[in-house]
C-alpha cells in the first residue's frame, strides 16, 4: 500500500489523480489534500476519499473554509493542517505535486527536503530551480516521478537505455488552438479563443501556457534538469494528434517513443505504480485504423516567441529561468482577468529578462527575491 499525498487536488491533474487512486484501493491509500482556494470541492473530496489530513492554503480563504468545515458532517476522523506541516511529513509514500504555478516551488523543497519521493506536476518547481531541487532530490536520495505527459514519455523510453547512448530528445508538441492561425490575427486573439485547447483538458494557466506555447519551452527545461541532458540536444516537433507523447534518439539511429490516447491519468497512474504497471480502468484504446496518420511540422518560432524566451532563459542561466517563469505566471494571469492582450504575454517577459540584471548559481533566497521583483517589476508596468 502506497501512501500519497496530493498538493492542489481540486486542480485538473489532482482530481484526475484522486480517480486513479479510487480504482485501486488495495494499492493507493490518500494521505492528505490540499488546495488554494476551493474549500467547497475540497470538503466533497474528503467525504469522498477520507484522508488523514487536509489543508486550505490560501491565508485569506482559511477563516471562511474553518466555519465551512463546522457546518458538514463528516463522518471519518480527519485533522486539519498548515501546507508547512504537511509537506515537511516524512510518514508519507509519494507527493503529487499538482499546484500550478511558481507557488509550488516551496512545497516541492519541503517535500525533497522530508526525503520522500515526489511525482511532479508542478514543472513551474524544476523551471525555476531546477538545480536545486535535482541536487536536493540526489543528496536526499528521493525519487522524482514526472507526471508531465512529455516527460513520463522521455522517462518511460529511457528505460533500460545507458544514458550516454542518448543522441537527441524529441519533445511533441500539439501547437495548441493558434498552429495554423495566421501571425497577423494573433493581436485578435481573445481569452476565449485561447482557453480551447484541442486535445487536452486542463487547468486554466496550463491552457494558455499551451497557446503561447510556452508550456513547451518550461517542458524543454524540465527535461534539461530531470535528465540531464544537453540543451542543444533537446528538440521541439509539433504533432497535432498528441498521440506520440516524445521521443528519444540514440547514438546508433535506433528512435523509441511513447504513445497512446491523450489521458493524463495515464503519466500519473505510472508515476504512482512505478515500476509496475497497472491496468487503466476506463480508458479508450488507441484505434489505428481510425488514425490512419500522424503528422509531424516544425514549429513556428516566429509565431511562438515564448518558445525561444525559455531556450534563451536556459542557456543564459542564472536567474533568467526564474524571471521567465515568474514574469509569464503574472502575464498569464493579467491576460486572464482582460488586463493585457495575448500578444502582450510574451512582449512583457521578454521585456523584464531584458531588464534583469541575473545572479550566478542562485541559492533559494535569491530565487525568492528575483520573484518579488519580476513581480513588482510587472505591476509597475501595468498599474
Ligand atoms: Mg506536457
Amino acid at each position: 500500500m502506497k501512501n500519497i499525498g496530493i498538493l492542489g487536488s481540486t486542480g485538473s491533474v489532482g482530481k484526475q489523480a484522486l480517480e486513479v487512486i479510487s480504482q485501486y484501493p488495495n494499492k493507493f491509500n490518500v494521505k492528505y489534500l490540499t488546495c488554494n482556494t476551493n474549500y467547497k470541492e475540497l470538503i466533497e473530496q474528503t467525504i469522498l476519499y477520507k484522508p488523514d489530513f487536509i489543508c486550505v492554503a490560501d491565508e485569506t480563504t482559511y477563516n471562511t473554509f474553518k466555519k465551512y468545515v463546522k457546518s458538514k458532517s463528516i463522518k471519518h476522523k480527519y485533522e486539519i493542517r498548515r501546507l508547512e506541516s504537511l509537506t515537511k511529513d516524512e510518514d508519507i509514500d509519494i507527493v503529487l505535486n499538482a499546484i500550478s504555478g511558481y507557488q509550488g516551488l516551496e512545497p516541492t523543497l519541503n517535500v525533497l527536503n522530508s526525503g520522500v519521493d515526489i511525482a511532479i506536476s508542478n514543472k513551474e518547481s524544476i523551471v525555476q530551480a531546477g538545480h536545486i531541487v535535482t541536487k536536493l532530490a540526489k543528496k536526499n536520495d528521493v525519487n522524482i516521478f514526472p507526471v508531465d505527459s512529455e516527460h513520463s514519455a522521455l522517462w518511460q523510453c529511457m528505460i533500460g537505455e545507458d544514458k550516454s547512448t542518448i543522441k537527441r530528445l524529441i519533445l511533441t508538441a500539439s501547437g495548441g488552438p493558434f498552429r495554423l492561425l495566421d501571425k497577423n490575427k494573433f493581436n485578435k486573439i481573445t481569452k476565449e479563443d485561447a482557453l480551447k485547447h484541442p486535445n487536452w483538458s486542463m487547468g486554466n494557466k496550463i491552457t494558455i501556457d499551451s497557446a503561447t506555447m510556452m508550456n513547451k519551452g518550461f517542458e524543454v527545461i524540465e527535461a534539461f534538469w530531470l535528465f540531464n541532458i544537453d540543451i542543444n540536444k533537446i528538440e521541439i516537433v509539433v504533432h497535432p494528434q498528441s498521440i506520440i507523447h516524445s521521443m528519444i534518439e540514440f547514438i546508433d539511429g535506433s528512435i523509441k517513443a511513447q504513445l497512446s490516447v491523450p489521458d493524463m491519468r495515464l503519466p500519473i497512474q505510472y508515476a504512482f505504480s512505478y515500476p509496475e504497471r497497472y491496468e487503466l480502468k476506463n480508458s479508450i484504446q488507441n484505434d489505428f485504423s481510425q488514425l490512419r496518420r500522424i503528422d509531424f511540422e516544425p514549429v513556428d518560432l516566429d509565431k511562438f516567441k515564448c518558445i525561444k524566451l525559455a531556450y534563451d532563459a536556459i542557456k543564459l542561466g542564472g536567474t533568467y529561468p526564474v524571471v521567465l517563469n515568474v514574469a509569464n505566471d503574472v502575464a498569464v494571469n493579467l491576460f486572464l482577468n482582460d488586463k493585457i492582450s495575448f500578444l502582450k504575454i510574451s512582449e512583457t517577459i521578454m521585456k523584464v529578462m531584458e531588464k534583469h540584471s541575473s545572479i550566478n548559481k542562485p541559492n533559494i533566497n535569491d530565487i525568492r527575491e528575483v520573484t518579488k521583483w519580476t513581480e513588482n517589476f510587472i505591476l509597475n508596468i501595468y498599474n
